[in-house]
Order: structure tokens, then sequence, then C-alpha cells
């Protein structure tokens, strides 16, 4: 008897329906984190639609509970950036993997899922559908969509729209969504979110109101904006056979040499030239003519040469020395901040740069006594999971800070950021960051190099200490001594008195350095008991 035939039964499945299944690689694993995560990516659309473009962010966000009985939260972002054509709505909003952002340039969103994932959770845990309004700058009229997303089909689904005349000059998008949630557990997470935000967008007005009715104000410090990321063709060590393929079939060059300009950043005619006579290429072949094998022998040249440029930072956007110090004060108010930007690195053919600020004393909250609180930020995100398997935790715990002068706990903050057209992530979720090798030594080389100016600081500060402790040891003496000098001398109407005191005030000056007017503070302190 012959075994029954086994049955499977095969079926591929939408992107759609992919990361509803598994959103928990999206971020969404529960009540908690998806409330979490929904504010994370409507407020990263938010800036990226506005401080990429070049327009100062007013950010308004609300989470307010949207159910009597049940813990569904509407939580609405509003924005003033360049809003969204009318006819990319639906699918910017419904089709997950539809994204403006997969090109070469720094941006927050890179995956083409945040919105659209969140959205799936609301829809699945309360079924309501999400609601965009939204103008371009150029456009006389204000759109109003209301959709869902068919996950079976990965598109969006429109349940209603419209539009109406915009008698004012605004332009921007309002995303409103609801979803369960989880408000009480999730607080924390978020206002630190926001507040973490708040401290590298000094150039942002950003107002949070929460469902307990609280309101946060994280008004604007700076007109000054990080330099806006421009777009890069992609560079030549980060090539490989697929991207060749696309560029032959895709292109429309006349010649292979034409083909490598164009594509490429750092290839020149000379350039061009040699690769294709390493690879035994004609440089006036039809690139439509290369075959396969061809295509791989370029690629391979392409990876082994040695003489390229490194990478351009163009499409990078550094938030710059300035911005990090603003936000720092704005928001702790230091005694001590100093911050610096790195220049350019690259690994694998991506460029990156890590910038650090440190801030000190003021309202700075005490750190932990093993290390100082970290502020970790990628591509402008605030990154609050995975501390401790991120490769800046591991750069910051392993660098003797006692070395700095700095004893811990200490009211000590670290900001970095590592900004790159690709960040290394460890997960979609976009929480923490692997150990590449060219970014934990930039880390590392940027946080000394700040960190020896709080050396400085530190050291000076200690030095005015012990001089103002020597002071008032002096200082003590001289109401006792002018008393002592004042009867021996005889004084009846307080002349000499006033004119011994100036001395030894000058003498104390004179032997700690301090100004007499300081030292004349303290002599009059004491006098009087304080
Ligand atoms: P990603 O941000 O990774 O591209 P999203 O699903 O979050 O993916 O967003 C999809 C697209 O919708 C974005 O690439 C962007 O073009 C557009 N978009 C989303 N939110 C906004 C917004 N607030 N303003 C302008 N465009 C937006
Ligand atoms: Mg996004």
């Amino acid at each position: 008897m012959s075994a029954a035939a086994p049955t499977e039964r095969y079926r591929a499945i939408s992107p759609a329906e992919f990361f509803y299944k598994y959103r928990e690689i999206a971020g969404f694993s529960n009540p908690v984190r998806a409330l979490y995560q929904a504010v994370r990516e409507l407020v990263e659309n938010a800036l990226d639609a506005t401080d990429s473009h070049g327009i100062l962010p007013n950010i308004k966000i609300i989470i307010e509970k949207a159910d009597e009985n049940r813990e569904f939260y509407r939580v609405t972002v509003e924005d003033n950036g360049i809003g969204l054509p009318p006819h990319v709505v639906p699918e910017a909003f419904g089709r997950v993997l539809f994204s403006s952002k997969y090109i070469l340039r720094q941006t927050r969103g890179m995956f083409g899922l945040g919105a659209k994932v969140a959205i799936l959770y609301g829809q699945m845990t309360t079924g309501r559908p999400v609601e965009v309004i939204t103008s371009q700058p150029n456009l006389k009229r204000i759109y109003y969509f209301k959709l869902r997303i068919d996950i079976n089909k990965n598109e969006p689904i429109i349940i209603e729209r419209g539009s109406w005349r915009k008698n004012r000059d605004w332009h921007g998008t309002i995303v409103s969504m609801t979803l369960e949630g989880d408000w009480s557990r999730a607080k924390q997470r978020i206002k630190d979110y926001i507040l973490r935000t708040a401290v590298v967008t000094p150039y942002a007005n950003i107002v949070f109101m929460t469902p307990d009715g609280e309101i946060y104000y994280y008004e604007r410090v700076i007109d000054k904006l990080p330099r806006p990321p421009k777009e890069v063709k992609p560079h030549p060590y980060g090539v490989d056979l697929e991207l060749m393929k696309r560029i032959r079939d895709n292109g429309s060059f006349s010649t292979v040499k034409e083909m490598l300009m164009k594509s490429f950043q750092g290839i020149g005619n000379v350039t061009a030239s040699s690769l294709l006579e390493i690879a035994g290429i004609s440089p006036d072949l039809n690139p439509k003519s290369l075959s396969d094998k061809q295509l791989l022998e370029l690629v391979n040249v392409m990876k082994n040469y040695k003489r390229f440029r490194s990478p351009t930072s163009e499409a990078l956007s550094p938030l710059g020395e300035e911005v990090i110090k603003a936000g720092l004060k704005r928001i702790y108010d230091p005694e001590f901040v100093e911050a610096v930007t790195r220049r350019p690195s690259a690994y694998q053919g991506h460029p990156f740069i890590v910038e650090v600020g440190i801030a000190y004393g003021g309202k700075v909250p005490l750190s932990s006594d093993k290390y100082p609180t970290l502020l970790r930020y990628a591509n402008k995100i605030p990154l609050l999971y995975d501390e401790g398997s991120d490769v800046t935790t591991d750069v910051v715990k392993g660098i003797s800070w006692d070395q700095y002068l700095v004893k811990l706990p200490a009211p000590i903050i670290v900001l970095v950021h590592i900004c790159s057209t690709k960040v290394p992530f460890k997960g979609v979720g976009k929480e923490s960051i692997a150990d590449v090798k060219e970014i934990r030594n930039e880390v590392r080389l940027a946080i000394q190099e700040v960190a020896r100016k709080l050396r400085t600081y530190l050291s000076k500060k200690l030095k005015e200490e012990e001089k103002k402790k020597r002071v008032v040891s002096l200082a003590k003496y001289v109401p006792e001594v002018v008393r002592a000098l004042t009867i021996i001398l005889g004084d009846g109407h307080g002349a000499k008195a006033k004119m011994l005191e100036e001395k030894l005030v000058e003498i104390v000056s004179l032997r700690t350095g301090i100004p007499k007017d300081e030292v004349y503070k303290v002599v009059k302190s004491v006098e009087i008991g304080v």
C-alpha cells in the first residue's frame, strides 16, 4: 500500500499581513509598547516632514481616552510640514512598505512601515479607521481622508474623503488614530521620549497633551535648523550584483562608462575608464548588452578598487554643536555644557557622523554610580529601550570617568548622536545600535574630546573652591584682629578700624588671588555670623 501523498497548503501573504502577524518586530508587542511606538512613529514622521525640509517645526501631540469602558486611546499628531500630495495619502497610510524615504538621505523613518503598523494595530484592537488631514504649501485646498488597510491585499480602503478651500496659509499634516493602549504603564516612557526628543530639537515648538489633562510645552529656543540632508548616489563600496542589475535594466545610459559615472558617487571619467579596463569591458558598450557574468566581474572590481574617495557626507544631517548645546540648556540648565560634531567617517560604504554633548550640574539629575546618564540618539531619534545592548553604552561604561574628575554618581549627562544613511540598528524596532568597529571608535574619541573639556572646567572649579575655602579660613580672623588692634591703638570714631579692615582685606586678597570685593563680602558674612 502506498503512503498517502503529503498534503501541504501553500500560499503567499501580503506585506500587510506579514506585519500584522509579526507586529512585535516593529515594536507593537503589547498595549504599553504599542501606545509608545504609535506616538513615536507619528512624531518622527512629523519631524521628518519639517526639519529635513528647512521648516522650523511646530508639533502638537494629543493623547485622549477614546472610550468610556475600554482602554482605547486616540493619538493625534499635528505638524506644519510639507504635507502630502492628496493622491499619495491613501498609499502612504494604507500600503505597508510604501515610503518616500527609500532614497539615500538621512531620515528618521526608513522602512515605510511605522505609520502603517500603528494603523494596523489600531485597526485590529479598536476597529477604528485612521484620519488624515493634509495640505502642501503650494496647494489651495486642505484634504481629508478616513481610511483603513485591507490586510489581504495590502491596499488602502478609503472610507471617506473630502477637501475644503484654504483660507489661511496653513500647510502640514494631522494624523489621528485610535488604538488599544495602556496609558498608565506607558506614560513614563512616552514622556521620556518626548523630553528626549525636545533635547535634540531646541529649534522646535512641541506641545504634548496627556489623557490626564497635563500639558507639556517645550518652547523653541533657537532658530537654527540642522543642515537638511541631500539625496546622494550610492558609494561603489556598497554595490552588489542585484543593484548593478537594476541599474542596467532600469537605467537609460548609452554606454557602460556613462552608467558608472551617473549611477555612483565618486566615479569620474578617469576612474570609470580604469575600472572598466580592469574588468575587461569596453567603455562604449551599451549597458543593456552586459551579461550577468560581466556585471559580477564589474562588482568585484569595484569592491576591490582601493582608490575611491570615502563616501560623501552630504546625505547626513548632524545636529551640530550649537543645537546640541542649546537643547541640553533648554532642558537641564547645566553649569557646564559642551559638544562636538566629529568629521564624517564611513563603514562598509555608508557615511556616518558621531556627535557628543556633555551637560554637568544645574538641573541635570544624578547619574547611577556605574556610568553617566546616557542619552542615545540615532538619526535624531531618541533610543529608549535596550540600553544594555547598545555599542555606545559599552563605550561609556569603558571610560574611567574619575580620570576626568567626575566622581560617580554625579549630575552628568552624556548625549551621543549617531547619524548615517544606514544606522546599523539591531532590529526594525530601532532601539539599539550594533557594535561596528568604526562607529565604536568614533564614539569613544568624541566622548573623550568633550570629557577633556569637562575635566578642564572641573579642575578650575576645584581650584576656585579651594581658594574660597582659604579665603574663609583667613577672613574669619579679620573682624577679630580689627577689634583687637583698635583696642590697642585706641580708636574712638572707628576711622582706624575701617582703614585696618581695608588693609587686612587687601592682604587676604593678595595671598589667595580672590578679588578684594569678594573677600570683603566674606568678611562681612563672618562678622554677622552667617
Ligand atoms: P516611513 O516614515 O518609514 O517612510 P511611514 O509609514 O511612517 O514610513 O510613512 C510613509 C510615508 O508617508 C512617508 O515616507 C512620508 O512620505 C509620508 N508621511 C507620513 N507622515 C507624514 C507627515 N506627517 N507629513 C508628510 N508626509 C508624511
Ligand atoms: Mg515613519
